[in-house]
């Protein structure tokens, strides 16, 4: 059976099958703005991709994977000028991170991880292609923008009537903006190449039009048609993309390509949101890796946390939700090692790192896995995996159901990027438990407003704290939580 999600563009679940026979199953996923660490949002992104891959070749199909590094657009420059930092090294540095942090969570790395500013001449090749194709105008600064009315399916993907924006007075279509990101209220003809402006400092490139640099659109239109042909299977993202990034990438694509089709499905991951709100530094809630890690959670718990929710529906990120991952992970891996000890086997053969054969056996692990193939529903295969886990360790298995249940958890876990024996997530998650998850969110939210020296909230929070019978201790550089004493 061919794994099924969520298709954004015809608002339906559809089968995942290679456009082409006997070619691999091609799919782009846009990747990291490498301008700072990555946070616990875009893991959620990386990670359910990751999930979807893993389910894909478990399903028999070979993948070519293609997630590009955003190293040049308005966020980068202007914090490498910030920092006083050449973009190069700038970006170089959080690229390095991400990759370190990738392979903490146990994330494939892709087959192709393209560079933005490695690949000027091909998207400045796609710009030419749409001024001779009639989609593209020169502005007198030497910026050249998309004319959206030309492209007659514009806003297909994103839903947008783009006659009733027209009317709208907010609405600046037929005007240029040269903003990377905006919002759909105002759908403009966007930059495809910004001439040089003096706050982009040493970072500009020489083109027909004079210099300057792509517009943040055009990279991913350009280098996933170039590493995946112009018309592959699959493209991901995070909602937030969908528009205007997403949609400008589908009209400069098909545009340039005189209307073959880009992308034939469209993968769209929710957002994740934590303690109930959107992830901002203000609010004190924005998590990296090394933020959970030094809070003594394992990468695998972290993993496990953010996978743990339906792609298609927000997931609310705690510190409680981590602990119970922790806590999760542990069960599991009592249970396997129970599993193994049936089947006379130890930890260390315990170690499915590869894909397993085709007609694998799934034993008492078939309903967790269909649950995967239906619409990616990783909550319920979680649930399966734990009601078979209850099972796999009756007495009235047989040794040859035994090894088709072990079989079957190996190939789950595979599936899912779960790696047991790597820590004692238990332990770890125990620790942060004694702390109530609505404490330590207090704690963690009145040190960054202490960092961003707003005292005033910083009080507000201390007396929550006290309400609620907890003190900060803040040492040089960080805290520590303890109970009031009567
Ligand atoms: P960025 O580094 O901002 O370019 O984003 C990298 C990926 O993370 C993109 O696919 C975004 O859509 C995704 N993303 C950003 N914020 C969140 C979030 N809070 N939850 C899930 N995905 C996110
Ligand atoms: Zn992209």
């Amino acid at each position: 059976m061919a794994i099924r999600v969520h298709d954004t563009l015809s608002r339906s679940i559809k089968p995942l099958v290679p456009r082409e026979p006997g070619i691999p199953y091609r799919m782009y996923c846009c990747g990291p703005t490498v301008y700072g660490p990555a946070h616990i949002g875009n893991f959620r992104t990386f990670l359910i991709q990751d999930v979807l891959r893993r389910t894909l070749q478990m399903d028999g199909l070979e993948v070519r994977h293609v997630r590009n590094i955003t190293d040049l657009d308005d966020k980068t420059i202007y914090r490498s000028q910030e920092t006083g930092v050449p973009l190069h090294e700038f970006t170089e540095k959080w690229t390095h991170k991400f990759h370190d942090d990738c392979a903490a969570l146990n994330l494939l790395p892709p087959h192709v991880e393209p560079s933005a500013v490695e690949h000027i001449p091909l998207q400045i090749a796609m710009v030419e292609k749409l001024i001779a194709n009639g989609h593209a105008y020169k502005t007198s600064d030497g910026s050249v923008y998309f004319k959206i009315h030309t492209c007659h399916d514009y806003g297909k993907l994103s839903h947008l009537n783009l006659d009733a924006l027209r009317t709208q007075e907010t609405n600046s279509a037929g005007v240029a903006n040269d903003a990377d990101e905006y919002e759909r209220e105002s759908v403009s003809d966007f930059a495809l190449w910004k001439a040089r402006k003096p706050s982009d400092g040493p970072n500009f490139w020489p083109s027909p039009w004079g210099d300057g640099r792509p517009g943040w659109h055009i990279e991913c239109s350009a280098m996933s048609t170039h590493y995946l042909g112009e018309t592959f299977d699959l493209h991901g993202g995070g909602i937030d993309l969908c528009f205007p990034h997403h949609e400008n990438e589908i009209a400069q694509a098909e545009c340039a390509t005189k209307e073959k089709g880009f992308a034939a499905h469209w993968f769209h991951t929710m957002h994740l949101m934590v303690d109930g709100a959107k992830m901002s530094k203000s609010l004190g809630n924005l998590y990296t890796l090394d933020d959970l890690r030094t809070r003594g959670a394992t990468p695998m718990a972290v993993r496990y946390a953010l996978i743990s929710g339906h792609y298609r529906s927000q997931l609310n990120f705690t510190l409680k939700s981590l602990a119970d991952a922790g806590a999760a992970l542990s069960k599991i891996e009592r249970a396997a090692e129970r599993l193994l000890a049936r089947c006379g086997l130890e930890r260390a053969d315990f170690a499915p790192l590869s894909i397993p054969e085709k007609n694998t056996t799934w034993g008492e692990f078939q309903g967790a896995w269909d649950m995967l193939l239906d619409d990616l529903n990783v909550p319920g295969a979680l649930g399966r995996l734990f009601s078979a886990l209850t099972k796999v360790n009756s007495p009235e298995r047989t040794p040859a159901q035994a090894r088709a249940d072990l079989s079957g958890l190996g190939n789950l876990l595979y599936a899912l990027g779960l790696v047991l024996f790597t820590g004692n997530p238990d332990e770890n998650a125990g620790a942060e438990a004694e702390i109530p998850a609505e404490v330590a969110a207090l704690g963690e939210r009145r040190w960054a407003a202490k960092q961003a020296r707003d005292f005033a909230t910083a009080d507000t929070l201390r007396i929550e704290l006290g309400k609620l019978g907890w003190k900060s201790l803040d040492r040089k550089d960080g805290y520590v939580l303890e109970r009031l004493e009567d």
